[in-house]
């Protein structure tokens, strides 16, 4: 028997903070839409990050994205009406170079005229007894920044998406997408019509937009963390080094992470490696040299999925069919802004503003 497709007018796939940030604002404008994620919600990478939230960047585009990200976050427990355990922890960047110096010198710089809050500060101002600074040259605080817990944000979204009558699938992955005068998605246990998609599916979207014959040059990379037990609350803000980040979690564990250019990895390859957990804790005690004493208690892998520019892909690849790729650190912080821009441009079926540098055209160029 043939089943019949539910018909929907956006189809979104994949159940990260990507898809799911662009599914809810899309039921929030009254739109039908149906969320496709082949596993359990954040199985992907955004369930295997550090919830990592801030508004300094490199780059003029992404700060601007991220303030107005930012301004979404302090709203977005209420508006979900779910608690998305977001504290104001507050980032560290240890500097151990002239050269990493005078970069983060021009970001601040430049991030200070969108009102990012930064600045360079004595390390004997920082009541971190703990870190060794010995072989760090400059510290920069960015006092604004917030941690969220990951999953909770997840399962807000997937809440207020579900209250506002849109559709989530879960344990269901889209193996097809057929164009015929909108759009036939296949997956594994049915099948679903769109007029629109939005392709949000982190390292499975390589796939997916290659049987929609759509070229990006998208690349996986390994970001492996690791895990700690549980120690009373010690460090309160996220620490970001040239090798390693390292937050503490609500549970008390310490989490480090690193990621691997050079090792060579698949979009199904989610193992976690002795190397890289041998890697990160020796570079985790050398800078809080306490740790020494405790065990690592797991380990995880996850994606980052890098385009040559570093920078996401997001807008539209064909009529009516949109992306949010290529995502490496700060997919989850950019969610809530990047899930409602993407959602009003595809909606007025034109890229908004504040999105064009990162079309997928600039690689066609
Ligand atoms: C260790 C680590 C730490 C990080 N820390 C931070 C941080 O502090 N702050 C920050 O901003 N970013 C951080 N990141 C990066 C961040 O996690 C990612 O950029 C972000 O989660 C990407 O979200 P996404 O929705 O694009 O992809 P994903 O979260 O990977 O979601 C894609 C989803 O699509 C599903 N999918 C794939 N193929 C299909 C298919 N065919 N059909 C249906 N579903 C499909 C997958 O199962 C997955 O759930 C970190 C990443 C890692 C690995």
């Amino acid at each position: 028997m043939k089943m019949s497709a539910e018909s929907f007018e956006y189809a979104v796939v994949g159940g990260g903070i990507q898809g799911l940030s662009a599914a809810y604002e899309l039921a929030k404008i009254g739109r039908s839409v149906v969320l496709l994620e082949e596993r359990y919600l954040g199985s992907g990478s955004t369930g295997r990050g550090f919830g990592g939230i801030r508004t300094l960047h490199g780059d003029e585009s992404y700060v601007r994205v991220a303030v107005k990200s930012m301004s979404m976050w302090r709203k977005l427990s209420q508006e979900l009406r779910y608690n998305l355990m977001l504290r104001k922890a507050g980032y560290l960047f240890l500097l151990y170079t002239r050269e990493e110096e005078e970069r983060m010198e021009e970001n601040i710089k430049m991030a200070r005229r969108y009102g990012v809050k930064a600045r360079f500060i004595d390390p004997s101002e920082l009541n971190t007894p703990y870190l060794d600074l010995s072989e760090v040259a400059a510290v920069v605080e960015h006092p604004e920044a917030l941690v969220a817990l990951p999953f909770s944000v997840v399962w807000g979204y997937w809440r207020g998406i579900s209250r506002l009558g849109g559709a989530v699938k879960t344990w269901e992955k889209v193996v097809d997408i057929e164009v015929d005068g909108g759009f036939k998605l296949k997956t594994t246990r049915g099948a679903y019509r769109a007029d629109v998609v939005i392709i949000a599916a982190g390292s499975g979207s390589i796939e997916l937009l290659k049987k929609l014959g759509v070229e990006l040059p998208l690349a996986v990379v390994k970001k492996e963390a690791v895990v700690t037990e549980s120690l009373k609350p010690f460090l309160k803000p996220l620490i970001v080094t040239p090798k390693i980040a390292v937050v503490q979690s609500a549970r008390g564990e310490v989490l480090a992470d690193y990621y691997a250019e050079d090792i060579p990895t698949t979009p199904e390859d989610l193992s976690a490696t002795h190397y890289m957990a041998s890697f990160v804790a020796k570079y985790l005690i050398k800078l809080i040299p306490k740790l020494a004493l405790v065990n690592v208690i797991r380990q995880w892998a996850g994606h980052y999925v890098s385009t040559p520019d570093l920078k996401p892909a997001i807008g539209d690849v064909g009529e009516n069919l949109w992306v949010s790729v290529g995502w490496r650190s700060g997919g989850f912080m950019m969610g809530p802004a990047v899930g409602k821009l993407l959602a009003e441009s595809a909606v007025r079926g034109k890229l908004l503003s504040e999105l064009e540098s990162f079309s997928p055209y600039r690689f066609k160029r």
